[in-house]
């Protein structure tokens, strides 16, 4: 699939549609979820043009990769659910049909707060 540059978190990455930040440096973006699942529910996203978590694994420089771990920590300690600043959270990433994913601009969602129990 061909990055679409209209998609939302594009628009957000370009300032175009606002978003609740919790966190900017120059390779992730770390906002809230509109529509939270947990008590906690970020979103990480990579700066760069990535449709899904295949697409970033086979484009990515290593630069933007550990970018992009670094910067989950970063939010997950900035959150206090890292397991250093509190209790543990999950990360996922939904990719393309079969995993449900809506918005097609690679995304990480932190779920914490509380516990999450069973996976699905
Ligand atoms: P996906 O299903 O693609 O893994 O997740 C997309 C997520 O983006 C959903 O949890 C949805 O609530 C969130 N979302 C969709 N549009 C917006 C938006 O405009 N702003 C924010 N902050 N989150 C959004």
């Amino acid at each position: 699939m061909n990055y679409d540059n209209n998609n939302i978190f594009a628009k957000i990455l370009r300032g175009e549609i606002p978003c609740d930040k919790i966190y900017e440096d120059d390779f992730v973006l770390s906002f809230y979820d509109i529509s939270p699942q947990k008590k906690i529910h970020a979103l990480v996203i990579p700066k760069g043009k990535y449709v899904d978590l295949d697409d970033f694994t086979v484009n990515a420089s290593s630069e933007e990769m550990v970018g992009l771990l670094k910067g989950i920590n970063k939010v997950a300690k900035k959150l206090g659910i890292s397991v250093d600043t509190g209790k543990g959270y999950r990360a996922l990433a939904n990719i393309s049909e079969h995993g449900g994913q809506e918005v097609p601009h690679l995304h990480f969602h932190l779920f914490g707060g509380e516990k999450l129990g069973k996976m699905i």
